[in-house]
């Protein structure tokens, strides 16, 4: 098992992940959001898919047991532990248009998506590549007859987490997200380990 690694507030970081390894990520202080990516390490052509996974999943809240699909209809990723149960999956990583266009009052961030595509960018990934994250701890309620959604506060408290599994060998990108309305009105650090069994 590797050591616990933090995230500091509004950044990111990326890594390989190898088939087999367990992905932990931990919520150390509670309501905080997680923007995760993965990519085939060996195809980067090859990326995680909101689409798919819903299609296959026939739900939009995702949990243990449920897996997450690549464009190419391949698991990248299995949930094997998860202490809170919502999460979501429909919107993309805050970007510096976020803060533009829905914060317009605050200083403008490169938000979840500039510190995934800086951290991603040594391992070969170009930012128009980057697709819709899975939130770890992101709260996005949805009205099932209008389809209306909102952006909650997480349901995470201090100390809970959700684990992933590889199914190959990934390029991982993780963040601590830097958009207020997700994160309960404050910037919080993320944690998370690889557990190697
Ligand atoms: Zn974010």
């Amino acid at each position: 098992m590797s050591e616990t690694i933090e995230i500091p507030e509004r950044s990111g970081t990326a890594f390989k992940l190898a088939k087999g390894d367990v992905l932990v990520v931990i919520d150390p202080k509670g309501q905080q959001v997680s923007d995760l990516l993965a990519f085939n390490a060996s195809d980067l052509g090859e990326v995680i898919s909101s689409g798919r996974t819903f299609d296959y999943a026939e739900r939009i809240y995702l949990t243990t047991g449920d897996r997450l699909f690549s464009n190419r209809s391949n698991v990248m990723l299995t949930i094997v532990d998860d202490s809170v149960g919502r999460h979501d999956f429909l919107l993309t990583p805050c970007s510096y248009d976020t803060f533009r266009l829905c914060y317009e009052n605050e200083p403008p961030h490169r938000g979840c998506f500039g510190n995934l595509a800086a951290a991603l960018e040594p391992y070969g990934v170009e930012p128009d590549h980057i697709p819709s994250a899975f939130n770890c701890f992101m709260n996005v309620p949805v009205d099932g007859e209008t389809g209306k959604l909102q952006v909650l506060p997480p349901l995470s408290k201090a100390g809970d987490r959700i684990a992933f599994r590889a199914e190959i060998d990934l390029i991982v990108g993780l963040t601590a997200c830097s958009a207020k309305d997700s994160n309960g009105g404050s910037f919080k650090p993320i944690h998370y380990r690889i557990e190697r069994p």
